[in-house]
């Protein structure tokens, strides 16, 4: 191992549950999570050992590996989209990850040659920088009109320096921290809201003069739902992509008189890891704010990610 990535979703993991909201748990070990399990899902590492079926990998070689690996049969996985398998494999998740002084890789399909791209620039795109850039692909006014991004976090400033490079035309990003909205605008949002105000959705309309065509909601919360949906134009998508948990009601008449999307993204295919990489190689990697700390302080990290004092990522390295 490299540098492995201390990701939002750990918490979660560590925790062993998320919030459906309305005091219900969805548990991690109904879903097939065996413990012990050692975390760490934004990997990168230096080949050290291979198996006779994979030749191809080069000792030596610094690698990215994707960590959302599927069973490679059931139907999902079958039409390519092995993020979304019926019995994941996923490392750090549902086998161990890179919290750790080596990793096991089940297949090359699942390594990208960093090159001498920097480590720790690199891991965050395993995670962080595949799942913003499957959620910003689902938008398809990127280039044309504003996108909302909800969330300012490790995961919103990934997502803003990725629709910068994907050619996006311009990003309103709301938070409800004051610190993470100025981290926001230092790193090119044309403006951003506060989320927790009491008319953030109406704020929104306005800036976009007349509401949203797509919002990226980062955060999943009941909150950050209600500003998101209730900010969107006729014709507008919501994305769910954020975990934090809660629940939303809504009124079904107005999804179909103002033709409304609500659609899911859980982190990115194979081949959007694939293009990513491409993008990466060609631009460099995503300017976004990267912490180092030694594997050794992993519990401290989280500490502080759960109390919000992260900014940006903090990548562990040996
Ligand atoms: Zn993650
Ligand atoms: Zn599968």
């Amino acid at each position: 191992m490299l540098a492995a990535g201390v990701c939002h979703s750990d918490l979660h993991l560590a925790d062993g549950w998320f919030d459906l909201g309305g005091g219900k748990r969805l548990s991690l070990a109904d879903r097939g999570m065996k413990l012990p399990v050692t975390l760490g899902h934004e990997n990168v590492g230096e080949v050290v050992a291979v198996g006779p079926d994979a030749k191809e990998v080069r000792i030596g070689a610094r690698m990215l590996a994707n960590p959302w690996i599927g069973c490679g049969t059931c139907g999902p996985c079958r039409r390519g989209d092995e993020n979304l398998c019926r019995a994941m494999k996923s490392l750090g998740v549902f086998s161990n990850g890179g919290y750790a002084d080596y990793v096991m890789v089940s297949h090359p399909r699942y390594l990208s040659d960093i090159g001498d791209l920097p480590p720790e620039r690199v891991a965050p795109l395993a995670c962080s920088g595949v799942t913003t850039y499957g959620a910003l692909k689902k938008v398809p006014t990127l280039k044309t009109e504003p996108t909302v991004i909800i969330g300012a976090g490790g995961l919103g400033l990934m997502c803003l320096a990725l629709h910068r490079k994907m050619g996006g035309h311009s990003a309103i990003v709301v938070d409800v921290d004051p610190a993470k909205r100025k981290a926001a605008k230092d790193a090119g949002a044309v403006h951003v809201v506060d989320g927790g105000a009491a008319e953030a959705a109406q704020q929104i309309i306005d800036l976009t003069k007349g509401g949203a065509w797509a919002v990226i909601d980062l955060v999943g919360s009941s909150q950050s739902a209600r500003v998101g949906y209730d900010s969107l134009i006729k014709g507008g998508k919501y994305i769910i992509v954020g975990l934090f948990g809660g629940n939303l009601t809504l009124s079904l008449p107005p999804i179909p008189m103002r033709a409304l999307t609500i659609q899911g993204s859980y982190v990115g295919s194979v081949p959007e890891m694939a293009e990513l990489m491409e993008l990466v190689r060609r631009t460099g990697p995503p300017q976004v704010p990267v912490a180092t700390k030694p594997l050794k302080e992993v519990n401290g990290v989280m500490e502080d990610l759960r109390a919000g004092k992260v900014i940006g990522r903090v990548v562990l390295t040996p």
